[in-house]
């Protein structure tokens, strides 16, 4: 049965949930306090069927792979390690955080996930989210996968969607 057209396979789960504290900054001086999320994820991915299988990509794998990734950062302090306003100096077993030059909290190590975002925003989550997950498709060789969609809510209703791929 040949069939041209793509498909859409969605996961969200109960348990692809992370709870994290943060703060962000925005445009000028204002800064966040310290403060936590419950945030939930979404991921669906896009493309062609595995003609043996008759699947986009094994939900079991995809869930298990998604869980990995959320709890790589739950229960932690997130932190954006290319911000130009927050600077995080790893110091021994403790993390140092500074914004606008000025300090403002001493975390344990353990407790802090360092990331390669400029903003801990939902936005920048989802983002880093579908960047983990596409590396680790690639390396599953699973290409038939062609987009990845992933929303980051961190309140009722309140959420972030980043696309990647093509459309
Ligand atoms: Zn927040």
């Amino acid at each position: 049965m040949q069939r041209r057209g793509d498909f859409r396979v969605s996961v969200s789960k109960d348990y692809l949930v992370f709870a994290s504290a943060h703060f962000i900054t925005f445009a000028g001086h204002r800064c966040e306090g310290l403060h936590g999320h419950n945030y939930r994820a979404r991921v669906t991915l896009e493309g062609a069927l595995n003609e043996d299988a008759w699947f986009v990509f094994d939900f079991v794998e995809l869930k298990k792979i998604m869980r990995r990734l959320c709890d790589e950062i739950d229960h932690l302090v997130l932190l954006p390690l290319q911000s130009e306003r927050v600077k995080v100096a790893e110091e021994g077993e403790i993390v140092k955080v500074s914004v606008d030059g000025k300090p403002r909290y001493v975390f344990p190590r353990r407790d802090c996930a360092l990331l390669p975002i400029p903003n801990t925003t939902v936005a920048m989550l989802a983002q880093l989210l579908t960047d983990r997950l596409r590396a680790e498709l690639d390396t599953l060789g699973a290409s038939r996968v062609t987009a990845i969609e992933m929303e980051v809510e961190e309140n009722f209703g309140q959420s972030a969607v980043y696309r990647l791929g093509p459309g």
